[in-house]
Order: structure tokens, then C-alpha cells, then sequence
């Protein structure tokens, strides 16, 4: 029973164990997935939107490949300018991205502006990009830190070229500016969640465009930051996570470097965002497995208090048995046994007469029956009291008992003062044995009697003896009972 309780409570352990377990296990790998997809999602688009800024980017070079080559094979005098100036006007419009085109010669002087009048005395000599040509020889498309348009005040992307004079000198810089606008627009068509932002910078870690635009983020330089520091040193594209320095939200970064134009472009996912169906879904199963649990935890108890219960009421049960053998064992003493005298009671007597007189006739043996009656007990009775006639009915009683010893012999109370004694395979001399024996110790004990003319209590015994003959237990009695008799008429404390 306390085995079946110990049962339960492992079979519960184990239960809650495997569903807190599997449920942990699963919870964990549905953020693992999440944050895995969240993290395709993000290269995809990055790699997407490098694309387009290389193709921006690319067409923008092109563009300032043509123009350096005019310019340096047919000189920057007024008359090529020009011309120059009439087919930037029908190329213009096949780039909505371009916001305009600018020519400085050597001093930084503005020799052509697509979109606007040149302004009196506009110098852009001190702009970054004209320093870098002017100091580096280089010939290579540069992009430039984002600037405010001198003809709108918008904020643009300037890409430029140097161009040579015929000796191989700088002679001066083609620049185009693109508006950050036309990047926004297109950023912004991209659904990132709430705490989404897309990023457009240059190698050398200047922020280009980051949508969604804050005036303070522009031209920030991100060399130092961790996609810098640890990731674009040795890998092209990738995936982290970490809390933003511009805003302080945990975000998924993708970034992708282009293979063929200085650009990096960075998509970023709200952590937390990217994570809220995992969280609803994990919340979920957390709900369910609980309820499970409670549930299970409940019918276990259940259990627990039936077996509690039951073991309860079979110690009970036990008990109420153990009692009711032993009442009935004493019950069956009862039944067997006189209560006064401690011999057997009348019914035990009768019995085994029976069962003895079968035996004899059965088996031919002979069977002894030795009726005893005290004597003139009326008067023992009334003079002494009643009290005293039990304790001299005791005392005959212990008497007989140690007269008789074998143990087949029984001795039995027969009815108020009358004792008889079975004796199977006794004979006519044997019984007399017995009964000599009886009235010589009983004399001997002398039990004071005031009105016997013996003065002492005595007893008068009838024998009869069955010897293998047809005869009945009834019989049986019947001639003791009439030898008793004789003994009485004979003058008492004798037997017949
Ligand atoms: P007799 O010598 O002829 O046998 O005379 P008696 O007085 O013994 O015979 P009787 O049959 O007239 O009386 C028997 C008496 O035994 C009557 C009764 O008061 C007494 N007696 C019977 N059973 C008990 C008992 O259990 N206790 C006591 N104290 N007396 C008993
Ligand atoms: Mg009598
Ligand atoms: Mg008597």
C-alpha cells in the first residue's frame, strides 16, 4: 500500500519531469528557429537592397566615366561645357535618382551645374570630396559623407571622379549628387516592424542613409561599431545581435558587403518584434503543459487519499477480524465450557457421549460412564449459603479432574450438583478404580458438612459400562442413573 502511494508519486515525478522537459526543449528550438528565420529574412533583403545600390551606383560611375573622358579629351572650355551642359539635360531624366551634376575645375571653382544657376563666387574647394581628389591621384569613383544640397538644402549622396589636364595634372572634379530621398522612399516601402531600420554606408564606415531618417544620424561614422569591429573583418555577409548605440533597442542585424562598390547595407529587426509569435506560442504551451500538470497533480492526489483511505480501512478491517476470531475462540470455550466449574458444560457432554458410544459399538471397545451426585447438598446449601455451595461445587470439580488423568477421560458438568465422567476403552474394573479413588480423596479432604451424618461433603456414585454391545448413549445414562440411585438408597458416599 505505502508502495502503491510511492508509485504514484514517481509516476507524477515522472510526468511533470518529461512535460517540463519537452516542453523546454521545444520552446527553446521554435526561439532558435525564429530567430534563424528573422535572420534569413534580413539577408535576403539586404542582399536585395545592395543590389540595387550597386546598380545606383554603378550607373552613377558610368555616367562619371563619360563625362571624365569629355572632359579630359576635349578640355573644360566654356564651349564643351556647353555642349556637356545639353546632354546632361537629356540624360537627367533617365536617372530619377540623380539630383544633379556639378563641375569643378582645379580651384574648386563651379565650372557647370546641372540643376541650378552657378552661384556668384562658389567655391567648394574646402568640400571633402574635392580635397580627396585634389590630394589623392587616384582615379577611382570616391563617395562622399552626405551633404546638404546647396540648391535645395536636401540631404545627398555625392559620388565624384577627378579628371586630368593633358599633362597628366588634377584639373578638376565631376561630381553626382543623389538624393537620400529616393533611398527613404524605397526603405521605407519594406516592412520591418516597429523597431525595423535599414542602413546604406560606405566601407570606410560613414552612414549614407538609415531609414527611418533622423537628422542627427547623418554622415555618423560606424567604424567603430560591433558589425565593423568583429564582423565585416573577415566576412562579407552575416548575421548578429546586440543593443543599437543610436537607440538602445536589441536588434538582429544582416549585412551584406558589395562585392564590387564600397557600400554596406545593414538590416536591422527588432529583437523582441521578431520573437512575439515565439513568445505568444511558447506562452501558450507553457499554459497548457501547466494546466496538465495541475490537473494530473490533482488526480495523483486523488489517488493518493483513495489508497490512503483504503489502507485505513483494512487496518481497520484487520483489527475487527482479529477481534472476532478471538471472540469467537472464546465464544466457542464459552459454548463447551460450565461456567462455575471451569468443566464441560452439559452440551459437550452429550456430544461426546455420543461420539464415544458410536466409537464403542463401532469398535467393539468398552466405554465407562460414571454419574456423580453430591450429597445432602440442599442442606449444605442452606446451611452454609449458596456462596459456599459454589466453592464446594469448585473444589469436587478439581477433585474429579485429578482422579482422572488419562486424556481422553472428560469430566462434565452434568446439571446443579451432578458430575459425570466418560471413560473410553474403561471396563467394569477400571471404573470402579476411579470411583474408589474419587470417594477416598474427597473423604480425605474432609470439606466440612454441618447437617451430613459424615460430616463432611460426600458424593455417591453410579457406574454403568458398555462393553462393545449394541447399546445407546440414552441407555447408557440411564443405567448410571439408576446405579446412582442405588448408591443413594444404599446409604450415600458410595458407588453402584
Ligand atoms: P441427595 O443426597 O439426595 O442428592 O440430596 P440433595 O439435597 O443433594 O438433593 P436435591 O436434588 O434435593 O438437591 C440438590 C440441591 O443442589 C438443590 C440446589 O439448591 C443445589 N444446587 C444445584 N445446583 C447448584 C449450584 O450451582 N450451586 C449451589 N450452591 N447449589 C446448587
Ligand atoms: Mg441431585
Ligand atoms: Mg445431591
Amino acid at each position: 500500500m505505502k508502495r502503491d502511494v510511492h508509485l504514484v508519486l514517481l509516476l507524477l515525478a515522472i510526468i511533470g519531469l518529461s512535460l517540463v522537459s519537452l516542453t523546454t526543449w521545444k520552446v527553446g528550438t521554435s526561439r532558435e528557429r525564429a530567430l534563424q528565420e528573422a535572420d534569413t529574412h534580413g539577408l535576403n533583403i539586404a542582399q536585395t537592397l545592395t543590389t540595387y545600390s550597386e546598380g545606383v551606383v554603378r550607373q552613377t560611375s558610368l555616367l562619371l566615366l563619360d563625362l571624365v573622358e569629355r572632359l579630359e579629351t576635349e578640355g573644360s572650355e566654356p564651349i564643351t561645357i556647353k555642349r556637356m551642359n545639353a546632354l546632361i539635360e537629356q540624360q537627367q531624366p533617365l536617372m530619377p535618382q540623380l539630383s544633379g551634376i556639378t563641375i569643378y575645375d582645379r580651384q574648386g571653382q563651379w565650372l557647370l551645374s546641372s540643376n541650378q544657376a552657378i552661384p556668384a563666387g562658389a567655391d567648394s574647394s574646402g568640400q571633402a570630396f574635392f580635397i580627396h581628389h585634389y590630394s589623392d591621384p587616384s582615379r577611382e569613383t570616391f563617395i562622399g559623407s552626405p551633404i546638404r544640397s546647396h540648391s535645395n538644402k536636401e540631404w545627398v549622396i555625392t559620388i565624384s571622379r577627378r579628371f586630368n589636364d593633358t599633362h597628366g595634372a588634377f584639373a578638376g572634379v565631376v561630381a553626382v549628387t543623389l538624393g537620400v530621398e529616393n533611398f527613404l522612399k524605397l526603405f521605407g516601402k519594406i516592412d520591418l516592424g516597429r523597431d525595423g531600420a535599414i542602413g546604406l554606408s560606405s566601407t570606410d564606415g560613414t552612414l549614407l542613409v538609415r531609414y527611418p531618417f533622423r537628422e542627427e544620424d547623418m554622415g555618423r561614422n560606424f567604424l567603430h561599431s560591433p558589425i565593423y569591429e568583429r564582423y565585416l573583418v573577415d566576412q562579407s555577409a552575416g548575421t548578429a545581435s546586440f543593443i543599437s548605440s543610436l537607440d538602445g533597442v536589441e536588434r538582429l542585424y544582416a549585412f551584406r558587403k558589395s562585392d564590387e562598390q564600397p557600400l554596406i547595407t545593414t538590416v536591422a529587426l527588432g529583437k523582441r518584434e521578431a520573437l512575439t509569435a515565439w513568445r505568444m506560442e511558447a506562452m501558450l504551451s507553457f499554459v497548457v503543459v501547466g494546466s496538465l500538470m495541475v490537473i494530473t497533480a490533482i488526480i495523483c492526489c486523488l489517488l493518493i487519499r483513495h489508497i490512503h483511505r483504503r489502507i485505513k480501512v483494512e487496518a481497520e478491517l484487520r483489527i475487527t477480524q482479529q477481534q472476532l476470531v478471538s471472540s469467537n475462540r472464546q465464544l466457542e470455550l464459552l459454548a463447551m465450557k460450565d461456567a462455575l466449574t471451569g468443566l464441560a458444560n452439559r452440551r459437550c457432554f452429550d456430544e461426546t457421549l455420543a461420539i464415544e458410544t458410536r466409537r464403542s459399538r463401532r469398535e467393539g471397545v468398552s466405554l465407562a460412564l460414571l454419574m456423580i451426585d453430591i450429597d445432602h447438598f440442599k442442606l449444605f446449601n442452606d446451611s452454609l449459603g449458596h456462596i459456599a455451595g459454589d466453592a464446594c461445587l469448585r473444589l469436587v470439580s478439581r477433585l474429579l479432574e485429578e482422579c482422572v488423568r488419562r486424556p481422553q477421560d472428560l469430566v462434565a458438568r452434568y446439571g446443579g450438583e451432578e458430575m459425570g465422567i466418560i471413560m473410553p476403552n474403561t471396563d467394569r474394573a477400571g471404573a470402579t478404580v476411579v470411583a474408589k479413588m474419587i470417594l477416598n480423596r474427597l473423604f480425605k479432604e474432609n470439606i466440612f458438612h454441618p447437617s451430613s451424618p459424615f460430616a463432611r461433603v460426600t458424593v455417591s456414585i453410579g457406574i454403568a459400562v458398555a462393553d462393545g454391545g449394541l447399546i445407546q448413549s440414552q441407555q447408557l445414562v440411564e443405567a448410571a442413573d439408576a446405579a446412582l440411585y442405588e448408591a443413594k438408597a444404599g446409604g450415600r458416599n458410595q458407588f453402584q
